[in-house]
């Protein structure tokens, strides 16, 4: 364990009945990070969230956060604040008694959990809204509050499952950036829960992404981009293309008569190779590469992503200017190559089941 790691899973497993919903989870989160837990719905995410919150104990494993051993504590032991997709505040209570309601119970007087409840306001960007019910807000100023009530109490960590997701997108947005810029100048130790992989990779430091219980790379954002550790992690980051593969020798790899260098140790005959839209060169039919149709086009403003069919009938996906589509005059149905650079194309070797 690291020095500055505020919060550590070690080898977490949870089944329900016969069901893994984690297996052997692991990792470290350094004080003040924002850490996404990314990944398809069911891949264990939000288990993972409410073990560490103590909604939900480990079969197996352990949970430390400041060095304290919180397994097994339920949740009121534990130091955090949470926010829930559902906005989850009192409906018959007040913005400001919404918010105050934890430090009120806590002790604090009157008057200056009243203060308190301000200087949150002002801080989620909601100034005199102290008076007003949850129904007289939208849903973005509601999951404000949300975030306000559970930073009130100053918890070392804070949690937050799927916040934004039932905001519509520009809402969406805005409250993404705010989040982000209040978690820095808090300098909280942050982990959210989200399906959405644009959400993880503007907003966090560092991202878990899962798969069926695992952890399938824990990375920043351009790590997880550039470098996705497996198959399953390049496919769902971004989009890629993914082409079969012929091992040929030692450093070469063909797919039909485009040979094309790697620096990979390879044991099979065959691997995917994965590029990204932007990674693929479009060219006039007579260069080395592959032969493709375009099949459509669609114009993206900065870049058009042109469908090209392979003669395997395949569909690749590649990025380029309309300066470049006009020069080629691409249309569909007509025939060009496709090439990259060696150094650009990751390969990936089929899995042993
Ligand atoms: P989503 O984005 O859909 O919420 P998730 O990644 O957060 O997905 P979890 O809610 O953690 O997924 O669920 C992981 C798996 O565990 C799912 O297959 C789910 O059906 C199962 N699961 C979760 N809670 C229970 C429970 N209380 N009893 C039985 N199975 C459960």
């Amino acid at each position: 364990m690291n020095t500055n790691t505020y919060l550590s899973v070690n080898n977490l497993s949870k089944h329900f009945g016969d069901f893994t919903a984690l297996k052997h989870i692991s990792l470290d989160i350094k004080e003040g990070e924002f850490i996404c837990f990314l990944g398809p719905s069911g891949c264990g995410k939000t288990t993972l969230l409410r073990a560490i919150a103590g909604l939900e104990l480990p079969s197996e494993g352990q949970i430390l956060q400041a060095q304290r051993d919180i397994t097994l504590l339920p949740p009121e032991q534990r130091d955090f604040g949470i926010v829930f997709q559902s906005y989850a505040l009192f409906p018959n209570l007040t913005v400001a008694e919404n918010i105050a309601f934890g430090l009120t119970n806590q002790g604090m007087k009157k008057q200056e959990a009243l203060e308190k409840v301000r200087e949150w306001l002002e801080l989620v960007d909601l100034p005199h809204s102290e008076h007003k019910f949850p129904a007289q807000l939208s849903g973005g100023q509601q999951q404000r509050v949300a975030l306000a009530r559970a930073l009130a109490l100053s918890p070392g960590l804070l949690l937050l499952d799927e916040p934004l997701s039932a905001l519509d997108a520009k809402v969406r947005a805005h409250l993404r950036h705010e989040i982000c810029q209040l978690q820095k100048k808090l300098g909280i130790t942050t982990i959210m829960v989200t399906h959405d992989q644009e959400e993880a990779l503007t907003m966090a430091d560092r991202i878990v992404v899962m798969n069926h219980g695992v952890v399938e790379q824990i990375g920043t954002p351009r790590e997880i981009y550039h470098h996705p550790a497996s198959e399953f992690v390049a496919d769902f980051i971004g989009a890629m293309n993914f082409f079969e593969a012929h091992h040929e020798q030692d450093g070469l790899l063909s797919i039909n008569d485009y040979k094309f260098t790697h620096s990979n140790k390879i044991s099979g005959q065959s691997v995917k190779v994965a590029l990204r839209p932007e990674q693929i060169k479009v060219s006039a039919i007579q260069q080395t590469g592959i032969k493709a149709r375009v099949v459509n086009s669609e114009f993206l403003g900065s870049f058009v992503r042109v469908e090209c069919e392979l003669e395997n009938d395949k569909l690749i996906q590649v990025d380029l200017t309309s300066e470049l589509l006009d020069e080629l005059k691409l249309e569909p149905g007509s025939v060009c190559t496709l090439s990259w650079k060696s150094e650009d194309a990751l390969i990936f070797e089929e899995q042993a089941a």
